[in-house]
């Protein structure tokens, strides 16, 4: 068992970013810092939200990106693992696995035939339910997809035979 996240990403305070910025380091992790011709601070080549203020008003205090607040929780994993997992037992029943074994052998034949009839179906319940979907773009359009036509920014790696 794991428990879900407690903690969201955050913005940094001014302090905090400062010495971020100066050294790269975030829960002992090390970032590259860039700044473009903009004034834009880029970390591992992701552009950050900044915000500037603070009592000199000429602060800057940024937002954490992904790959920060990966970061800072998985350093909150190794201070408290017993927060984030348990292991614990769950009994099931011989009509519990009966009943398991026959999922299984209905979802492996629903893949099954889903390939063998190259099924494309559409979930819109999953579109952004934990991250947005790479095929938005294309799929809200009506776009027609193919191997010949994929979504913008992808290419087809691998093409079934024609039948
Ligand atoms: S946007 Fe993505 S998740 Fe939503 S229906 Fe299209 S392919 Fe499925």
């Amino acid at each position: 068992m794991w428990h879900k996240p407690q903690i969201k990403a955050k913005k940094l305070s001014f302090a905090d970013t400062k010495k971020f910025l100066k050294s790269g380091v975030y829960c002992e992790e090390e970032f590259k810092v860039t700044h473009d011709d903009f004034g834009e601070i880029w970390i591992n080549d992701v552009k950050t939200q900044a915000v500037i203020g603070g009592p000199k008003k000429d602060q800057t205090a940024i937002y954490e990106t992904a790959e920060m607040y990966g970061a800072r929780y998985m350093s909150s994993i190794i201070e408290a693992p017993h927060e984030h997992f348990a292991r614990k037992t769950v009994a099931r029943t011989e009509d519990d696995m009966k009943r398991l074994e026959r999922e299984l052998y209905n979802v492996y034949k629903l893949v099954k035939y889903t390939e063998e009839n190259d099924l494309w179906v559409q979930d819109e319940h999953q579109c952004d339910a934990t991250f947005k979907c790479p095929y938005m773009k294309s799929c809200f359009s009506n776009v027609e997809l193919d191997p010949d036509n994929p979504p913008e920014g992808m290419k087809c790696i691998y093409k079934k035979e024609k039948k």
